[in-house]
């Protein structure tokens, strides 16, 4: 029977900023007995929890098991960047998709974070969200034709994006360190644990029924039917949607063997002084740069 890896302390959520600043937690229990739905997912992270606001408001029946609560994963620890985009550029998917496929992802990455402010209004999500835009810094020379052609594509697909030069990006991060800077006015940051939370509620709203610590242990399937067993409970479905992410364990091995885990880490500082806050991030973007192994950082509303 599959575990959860025992990397993973499901009981309790990780020390974080977000874990301080976040909204109240999600407040459910977990399911017992035996249960229903048309609709199983497994993980309570953004991936299952809107799955489930959206195909709650579509009328299905939806459960979502959570090991710990809704937003323990990724989804409750990263740096709350809203970002349009993919990692490939407009034509670069074009390229690898072909022009109809190619265009529907862009249109899809550009609009995004249209999607994700939209729930918030929508859902009066209160997750200290912002939609001041994103910065893309570039880190080297070498670099600057790319991203001038990046933003010259995002352009072509009438996107209101802008490229500048080394003074101009400067001003815009408070940092010497860039040559220019990719300036796309679609994204914005937000508290991502607030932001997980929320949805939660959304989706609970909606009709969902959120059970947290409520780790799948087995997965069965059955003539038609799905069976996934909790500890505490026996969920039958006719579909089941595994949103279990970078925590994916021996649930569903062949989707295991598709990860390969990588860490990651972020670091908060103190909030930063009246006359340094001036200078960083002045417009309120968030950052990130073109290296390879990227830096990413940005304000949180204490500074
Ligand atoms: C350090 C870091 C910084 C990041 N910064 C950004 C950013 O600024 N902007 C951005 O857009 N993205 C960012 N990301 C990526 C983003 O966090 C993820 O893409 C997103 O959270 C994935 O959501 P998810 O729901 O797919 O997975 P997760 O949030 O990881 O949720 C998976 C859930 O599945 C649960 N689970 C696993 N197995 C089981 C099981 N058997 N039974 C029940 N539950 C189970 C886990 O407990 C977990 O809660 C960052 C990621 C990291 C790690």
């Amino acid at each position: 029977m599959a575990q959860i890896s025992p990397m993973a302390d499901v009981t309790r959520l990780p020390p974080s900023l977000w874990a301080v600043t976040a909204e109240e937690a999600f407040s459910g229990h977990a399911l017992e007995g035996d249960h229903r739905f048309d609709i199983a997912i497994v993980g309570g992270g953004f991936t299952g929890l809107s799955a489930a606001l959206h195909a709650s408001q579509s009328g299905a029946r939806v459960c979502v098991l959570e090991a710990g609560e809704p937003g323990w994963g990724a989804s409750g620890r990263n740096g709350g960047q809203v970002i349009p985009g993919f990692k490939w550029d407009p034509d670069e998917l074009v390229a690898k998709f072909g022009e109809d496929a190619g265009e529907r992802l862009v249109t899809f990455a550009g609009s995004a974070p249209d999607l994700v402010f939209d729930l918030i209004t929508r859902h009066d999500i209160q997750c200290a969200a912002s939609r001041e835009g994103w910065l893309q810094a570039v880190h080297t020379k070498k670099l600057v034709k790319a991203v001038e052609l990046r933003a010259a594509q995002w352009q072509a697909r009438g996107a209101p994006v802008n490229f500048v030069r080394v003074d101009e990006a400067y001003a815009l991060t408070g940092s010497p360190a860039y040559v220019a800077a990719l300036v796309e006015p679609r994204g914005g940051k937000l508290n991502p644990l607030s932001y997980a939370r929320g949805l939660a509620r959304a989706a609970a709203s909606a009709g969902a029924t959120i059970s947290p610590t409520s780790p799948v242990t087995g997965l069965q399937q059955t003539g038609g039917n799905w069976v996934a067993s909790t500890p505490t409970a026996s969920i039958a479905a006719d579909k089941v949607l595994l949103a279990t992410n970078g925590y994916t364990d021996g649930l569903w091995p062949k989707l295991r063997q598709t990860l390969i885990p990588v860490a990651s880490f972020i670091v908060a500082t103190r909030p930063l002084s009246d006359n340094v806050r001036r200078t960083i991030l002045p417009g309120g973007h968030v950052i990130s740069d073109t290296r390879r192994l990227l830096t990413y950082s940005r304000l949180d509303e204490a500074g």
